[in-house]
């Protein structure tokens, strides 16, 4: 088999060279802490990588938090010990998107106060006046001081969220808004400021850096981290306890800096490819349903839906082809799990029936073509069973 076609971009993005080669310098680093020449260099190093995606999502060096990735960047940011700087009242209840990362469902912090879900319509969009709707429901339960959350762009549809608006609706409740930007940065341009957003979550593997390494933006709102995760020592302004992953950190901010230089070019490279494999799956099975097709998206992101095919046997039929792509959400230990995206979308029946095509700045016309092949396959086949079974 001659080589493989890797389309599983929103999983993981393969390392960038600049990256590979920022990460294996700095893994000769010093302790960033520490005062003398060596740490003083180390300290240069996570600082320079603080600017560069600083400068990638539109906000301030000391804006950013570093922590181990986006797991740990959204589960720091959604807990009620989050005090404005207009006052030091703690969040009292939290809305989420029902398309969120489960980092996001299941990694907040808000124990037994009120958690209320952003239902989203059939194109998989969280509606401003949804989450206003949610928010009513959170006062209805005592909750006046919110904490909202949600992403802007899906990791298995792609769909981009209206964040701007949504932020408007937020404030305009008294509340703040954090934003999970993962599977944005690198594919549209982010603009913190721009966003309006209080908290934005981003992460280095799904940008060509190494994995190990995210962050969490904060906003001038936000005055205090008052239930930091992890403490100890000083670092991250206290917000992050801990000796900086600086090699990881060095990596991110490589590949942070090259995901923006090449953004406008790449961009329209994915574009044109995402049409070209989304035209060719419907094509060999018509029935198939593109999600989200008739909303903003992302420009790398293609995931179809067709009745009866089971996800989990088409995943592995691609990979014994030699192509690598997924299927909803991928459990930790490997299974397939039913789409809770598609699910919320109102698609249940097909919430194990689910594909999903990610591509970036490499993928070639050819891997799709590779891909395209083995749908044909695999769709053909699931004719022939549903053609005896009629
Ligand atoms: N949020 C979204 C939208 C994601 O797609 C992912 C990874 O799949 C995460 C958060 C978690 O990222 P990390 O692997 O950096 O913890």
């Amino acid at each position: 088999m001659a080589g493989r076609a890797y389309l599983d971009w929103n999983a993981t993005a393969p390392m960038r060279a600049a990256a590979r080669a920022a990460t294996v310098v700095a893994l000769d680093a010093g302790n960033p802490s520490s005062v003398h020449a060596e740490g003083r260099a180390a300290r240069a190093v996570v600082e320079r990588a603080r600017a560069e995606v600083a400068a990638a999502v539109g906000a301030t060096p000391r804006q950013i938090v570093f922590t181990s990735g986006a797991t740990e960047a959204n589960a720091l940011a959604l807990s009620p010990g989050l005090e404005l700087c207009d006052g030091h009242a703690h969040r009292d209840g939290l809305a989420v998107s029902a398309i969120e990362h489960p980092s996001v469902l299941r990694g907040h912090r808000f124990g037994t106060l009120p958690v209320e879900t952003v239902a989203v319509d059939c194109d998989g969009v969280a509606q401003p006046a949804t989450v206003a709707e949610a928010l009513a429901r959170l006062v209805a339960r005592g909750a006046v001081r919110p904490l909202v959350s949600v992403m802007l762009a899906n990791n298995e549809t792609g769909v981009i969220q209206p964040v701007a608006a949504i932020a408007s609706a937020v404030h305009a409740a008294g509340g703040l808004l954090h934003v999970d930007a993962v599977q944005a940065l690198g594919r549209i341009p982010l603009d913190f400021r721009g966003l309006g957003a209080d908290l934005m979550t981003v992460s280095s593997h799904k940008i060509g850096g190494p994995k190990g390494a995210g962050a969490l933006v904060v906003g001038p709102r936000v005055a205090h981290i008052a239930s930091p995760l992890i403490g100890g020592g000083g670092q991250e302004q206290g917000r992050r306890a801990g000796t900086e992953n600086v090699p990881a950190i060095a990596g991110f901010g490589a590949a942070a800096a090259e995901a923006v230089a090449e953004l406008a070019v790449a961009a329209d490279r994915m574009l044109g490819l995402r049409r070209h494999l989304a035209e060719r799956l419907l094509a060999a099975a018509p029935d198939a349903l593109e999600l989200g097709a008739a909303v903003p998206r992302l420009p790398n992101t293609v995931a179809v839906s067709l009745k009866g095919l089971s996800a989990e046997t088409s995943v592995i039929a691609f990979d014994l082809s030699g192509v690598a792509i997924s299927a909803g959400s991928a459990c930790s230990s490997g299974k397939v799990a039913a789409s809770h995206v598609v699910e919320a979308m109102g698609h249940p029946g097909l919430a194990g029936s689910t594909l999903r095509f990610s591509i970036g700045s490499t993928t070639t016309e050819a891997d799709l073509d590779r891909a395209i092949g083995v749908w044909r396959t695999v769709v053909g086949a699931l004719a022939n069973r549903q053609g005896k079974a009629a």
